[in-house]
């Protein structure tokens, strides 16, 4: 099997950035390319807030950081990752810049080398319609941040070979990733669709006033959020009691938010440019202490793996 030295990440926003820091913290030398110079310029400090991460939780000392951040390279142009032995492609959530990318891709690597999208939902057959060699793709679905969330879902189109998806594993497993692998592509995979049928709920209860967004958070962080940690939901439910569950399920299951469109609350934000986190305001105002605190609990999560 091809030994995977190099590997090439196209796009270098929040996902290739954390994930060619959490491929080169594992001993892999990574380019990454993006077509926005600002972006591209960008990588090397986002990694770098990566390193000094790790670096505070134990987990990477200052030799391994120097080494880490000399193992990535940042490409101006797709061409020069022409040369790297697996490529994964974390670039805007847009089936068409996608497609381009992978067919362009196609043309300039050599023709064993596995491409993995880290698309949060797109199916990856509507991906490779059009493509020469779509045995050789695959999804490889990353979890922000990549060096704080192990696991990765792995799912096969229904061209994949085996060796490429044995290929895939083989860099996950290598790179202290946790790799799990779906029997069947549907759009937001496991994580996705669990996470947006919560987050409709919580924005549900917001709108209609049950509670504020800290308290909906409070609560969700407390219970199930605790639990999931130890025990799924399929679990939790035979722990509890099917008979019970089925009896709650048949009360609650038609007061829930069935919404298909995104909810008032969230579109209002939107449309104010309230974005979260990156602009400073979003559901909560991202004041310096809402940031230390985060970052606290970052650095907790990582302490939490390192025990587990
Ligand atoms: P992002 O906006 O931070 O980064 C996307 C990057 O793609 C940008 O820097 C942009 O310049 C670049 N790009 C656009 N067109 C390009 C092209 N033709 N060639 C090269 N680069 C190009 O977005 P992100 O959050 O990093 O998401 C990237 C992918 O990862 C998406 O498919 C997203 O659904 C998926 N994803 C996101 C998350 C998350 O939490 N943000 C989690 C898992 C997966």
């Amino acid at each position: 099997m091809n030994s995977l030295n190099t590997v090439g990440v196209v796009g270098g926003g929040l996902m290739g950035s954390g994930i060619a820091a959490k491929l080169s913290a594992g001993g892999r030398r990574v380019v990454v390319h993006d077509s926005n110079a600002s972006v591209r310029a960008g990588v090397t400090q986002r990694c770098t807030h990566v390193f000094e991460e790790l670096g505070r939780a134990g987990m990477l000392d200052a030799v391994s950081k120097e080494a880490a951040m000399g193992r990535i390279g940042v490409a101006s142009t797709l061409d020069e990752l022409s040369a790297t032995d697996f490529v994964i492609e974390a670039v805007v959530e847009e089936l068409s810049v996608k497609v381009d990318i992978f067919s362009d891709l196609e043309a300039i690597l050599r023709p064993e080398v596995v491409i993995a999208s880290t698309t949060s939902g797109i199916p990856l057959d509507r991906l490779t319609e059009q493509l020469a060699r779509p045995e050789n793709f695959l999804v490889a679905h990353f979890w922000n941040p990549p060096h704080i969330i192990r696991m990765v879902e792995v799912v096969p189109g229904i061209f994949t070979s085996s060796a490429s998806v044995q290929s895939c594993l083989q860099l996950l497993r290598s790179s202290d990733c946790d790799p799990v692998i779906l029997k069947k592509s549907v759009p937001g995979f496991i994580g996705n669709r669990i996470q947006f049928a919560v987050l409709r709920e919580a924005l549900h209860m917001l709108d209609t006033g049950v509670a504020d967004a800290e308290t909906i958070d409070y609560v969700i962080t407390q219970t199930v959020g605790r639990r999931y940690r130890w025990s799924g939901p399929l679990q939790s439910a035979d722990v509890g009691g099917l008979k019970t569950f089925m009896s709650v399920s048949s009360q609650l299951w038609p007061e829930l938010c069935a919404d298909e469109e995104p909810l008032a609350g969230l579109q209002r934000l939107v449309d104010s440019g309230d974005f979260g986190y990156a602009s400073g305001k979003g559901i909560f105002t991202w004041d310096d202490e809402r940031r230390q605190r985060l970052e606290q609990t970052r650095l907790r999560m990582l302490q939490d793996i390192i025990k587990n």
